[in-house]
Formats: structure tokens, sequence, C-alpha cells
């Protein structure tokens, strides 16, 4: 377990089903009950239509590349130690206004650390993959397809 680089709270009510599906390794995108839209990051009400009532549905963890960095000095030094690492912002296939930012893996279940910008290319095809930091958090990150 990583326990020294800042990590999310995971037990807010807007947000914790997300965590919920995270730690089942499923993607989970809280969805409008009335008008059917996904938003990300996850929030009480729908910017479209502002209904307060929604679920949370599994999507498929596929996406591609729409940013990255690959981030340099100065770093906090719980990340100076992961350098070379590549993170991305990544649109999901469902919806290319969903955009998710996660670290960028060459492998399923490899590391963070040793990637560069050169494995990564805006556009490239990436799957969701889960990385466990403690037991409450696992964040998603994105393996290249
Ligand atoms: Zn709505």
């Amino acid at each position: 377990m990583i326990e020294n680089i800042p990590l999310p709270e995971t037990d807010d009510p807007v947000d914790a089903p997300f965590w919920e599906g995270t730690r089942r390794g499923e993607l989970c995108i809280q969805t409008c009950l009335q008008c059917g839209r996904m938003r990300f990051p996850p929030r009480p009400m729908c910017p479209s239509c502002q209904s307060g009532a929604s679920h949370w549905q599994r999507v498929s963890g596929r996406g591609r590349v729409w940013s990255f960095a690959a981030p340099s000095s100065p770093l906090l030094p719980a990340f100076e130690k992961m350098t070379p690492y590549v993170v991305a912002l990544v649109e999901l296939e469902e919806l290319p206004s969903l955009r998710m930012i996660g670290a960028v893996l060459l492998t399923a279940g490899g590391e963070v650390s040793g990637v560069s910008a050169a494995d990564v290319h805006i556009g490239a095809a990436v799957n969701v993959d889960f990385r466990q930091y403690t037991d409450d958090v696992v964040m998603p990150c994105w393996v290249l397809a």
C-alpha cells in the first residue's frame, strides 16, 4: 500500500458510490434518473435538468486519451520518487464529454512508475484498471490497449 501521497476522501455521500464501485473493480458513473445524462465528477444535482435524483451505472471502462502530462520536477517528494509516470485525461467511450483523470499503466496490474510520455499519445485506446492505495481508496487508472 502507498500511504504517503494525497488521497481522496471516500465517505462523502455524493461520491461514496463511485468509491464503492472502484473497490468492487467496477467503474460506475452517476446518471440522472430524470433525463438520463451521465455526469462526472459526481454532483448532488444534474447540470442539465436540475434533478436531484440519480443512480449509478456501470460503464465499459473503455476510453481514449484526450490529454496527458508527464510531470517533472519540482514535485511533492511522494510523487518525485514515482517519476517517470504519466497522468492522462481520458474520455469515456459512453460519452466523450465524460473525462476522468488517472495514471497510465503499460500493462494491467502494472506499475505507475516507469511510464514516459513517449509511451502515450493523444487518442490512444485505454481500458480501466484499479489500483489499491488503502483499504478505502481504490483509484481508477488506465492501461494502454
Ligand atoms: Zn438530468
